[in-house]
């Protein structure tokens, strides 16, 4: 199922080239009070959302996807994590090119680990990219995103897929730079999701999925996740390893190379395939 949220915090089931408005099965998540939960309630509840969507679907207003605005479909994840060069040929190519790698030794992710992005760098795709420090080089960087289900620590890679609610795409925006990536990619919306979450059993094979990224129509990148250097299963180990995964938390599971500059104006779209085409508008933060 491809769930969406859209327009004024609706909720909606995507279906070919329509959106159908299902905001009513959000009613049966339970009502929060202080202090609110450490994990994402809609994804907590997913199965019972999803059994109440398609109660609702039949009567659901259908709306065309052209037009809407599209949110992140994860609301409020507990933490963001990311996987640096995750990708042989874009460790090769951060090695090869000063404007990527600054000096800073790039370390191969079996030894620098994962990261972190500030839940406060999340936006949907229609909120844009707004970029913050224009005299830097800023890049998009196109990235399978997991979505955890039910949470754990030292989970097994065994295990792990169990551990996976749904998948969405996502852009790991990244000023370049010596700070740290956490600095580096947790700017105000360098976190794009969407536009809408698949659930899990749509997507059998996450592992061999194709996607790509186009700048203003052109190619920059192209790949599939059967070239991640740790798969998903051993992203979920390592990350639980180290902290507890919560429901909802986000696994940003790196970018292939072809990572290059955007300017206020582009127009970045991904493609994922099972998911499906995402546009994000690239604009200055001073505009
Ligand atoms: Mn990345």
């Amino acid at each position: 199922m491809k769930i969406a949220r859209f327009d004024d915090n609706c909720l909606g089931l995507v279906e070919g080239d329509q959106v159908k408005d299902v905001t009513a099965a959000l009613d049966i998540l339970p009502r929060v009070g202080y202090p609110l939960p450490l994990h994402d309630p809609l994804i907590a509840q997913l199965d019972a959302v999803c059994a109440e969507i398609r109660r609702l679907a039949p009567t659901a207003k259908a709306l065309p996807l052209a037009g809407r605005t599209w949110l992140a479909p994860v609301a409020n994840p507990g933490k963001i994590v990311a996987a640096p060069v995750n990708y042989q040929k874009h460790l090769d190519e951060a090695r090869e090119q000063v404007e990527i790698h600054h000096n800073n030794q790039v370390i191969e992710i079996q030894k620098i680990g994962l990261f972190l992005k500030a839940t406060s760098s999340l936006v949907g795709p229609s909120a844009g990219v707004a970029i913050e420090h224009l005299d830097r080089r800023n890049d998009h960087e196109a990235e399978l995103v997991v979505i955890i289900g039910q949470g754990g620590r030292n989970i097994s890679r065994a295990n792990a897929m169990r551990h996976v609610a749904a998948y969405t795409s996502g852009l790991d925006m990244t000023v370049r730079g010596p700070e740290e990536r956490s600095l580096r990619k947790s700017v105000d919306s360098y976190s794009v999701l969407g536009p809408w979450l698949v659930t899990a059993d749509e997507i059998p094979h996450p592992d061999q999925m194709d996607f790509s990224l186009h700048v203003n129509g052109e190619l920059r990148q192209k790949a599939n996740t059967r070239d991640l250097i740790l798969d998903i299963p051993h992203l979920i180990e390592f990350a639980s390893s180290f902290y507890s995964l919560r429901t909802g938390d986000l696994l940003y599971t790196g970018t292939p190379e072809g990572v290059a500059q955007v300017h206020p104006g582009d127009i970045i779209t991904t493609s994922f395939a099972g998911i499906g085409d995402m546009t994000v508008v690239v604009r200055s933060s001073k505009s």
